[in-house]
């Protein structure tokens, strides 16, 4: 985080017992423009989008997502589409939407964001992550009601220490470092390979009949394996060992 940054995370951050004033109006303008502030998706809102809809992931994915490679996590990114020309989100069906009691974390908790502190300087247990809020200035509604987070969370369903958001938020972030560092190592050809795996370990290897927490926990295993092997790739190389099965390194093509 920059200077800039760190201003505007302290100005919106706000504590779980703090009050903020909002009224959603129903205007239903949230759902428009959505190609200039985009809906970013979880494994979970895929899930559950995909389960109301009857679909698998793939095929959600493929219908109301667009997918890319974040320009600075390097990360595979699902967002939900939009339509033109008024950038209406495609999941906006005669101003209702589709997936209402499913909705994306992001919309149920507008004007709520969060974000998962991880102290660098402490261990792996999850206990030392901390989930922080943050109020954005939501420009609509109005300022008739008063809320505190718990209560705001509490009434879309949302628990105050998600775990899988935690957990979801921390192997992004350790996937983000080593694909970064893997784009100074592989091939254009690799590369694609590596974000194809990540794409469906992290978002479609999904059965909507099964529970999703296993399901995301056997993903996360396997993903932080991938870590794992890539980071001792590394090393290796680092030592000049030549013994790794991984050779498709930029300099040899
Ligand atoms: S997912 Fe639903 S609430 Fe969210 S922008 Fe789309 S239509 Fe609106
Ligand atoms: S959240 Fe804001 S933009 Fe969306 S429907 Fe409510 S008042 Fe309108």
């Amino acid at each position: 985080m920059n200077n800039k940054s760190i201003e505007n995370y302290l100005k919106m951050k706000i504590g779980i017992d703090e009050p903020f004033k909002f009224h959603c109006t129903q205007c239903g303008e949230c759902c428009f423009n959505r190609d200039k502030e985009v809906i970013l998706l979880s494994a979970n809102d895929i899930f559950r989008i995909a389960k109301s809809l009857k679909l698998t992931p793939g095929e959600t994915v493929k219908r109301y997502g667009f997918v890319y490679i974040g320009a600075d996590s390097r990360l595979p990114i699902v967002i939900l589409k939009t339509i033109d020309p008024m950038g209406q989100c495609v999941l906006l069906k005669e101003n209702k939407c589709a997936v209402h009691d499913n909705k994306p974390v992001i919309c149920a908790m507008f004007p709520i964001g969060r974000m998962l502190k991880i102290n660098p300087e402490e261990s792996e247990d999850t206990k030392q992550y901390k989930i922080e809020y943050l109020y954005v200035n939501p420009e609509c509604g109005d300022d008739a009601d008063t809320h505190t987070v718990s209560e705001w969370l509490y009434q879309f369903g949302i628990s105050l220490e998600d775990k899988f958001f935690a957990a979801w938020s921390l192997a992004l972030s350790k996937l983000s470092l080593v694909l970064q560092k893997a784009e100074e190592h592989f091939t254009e050809k690799t590369m694609q390979e590596l974000w194809d795996t990540t794409l469906g370990l992290l978002y479609l290897n999904y059965d909507i009949s099964q529970d999703f927490d296993s399901q995301f926990g056997a993903n996360v295993e396997k993903l932080m394996e991938l870590v794992q092997i890539l980071s001792q790739y590394w090393d290796n190389a680092g030592q000049g060992d030549k013994s790794t099965s991984m050779s498709d390194n930029k300099g040899n093509n």
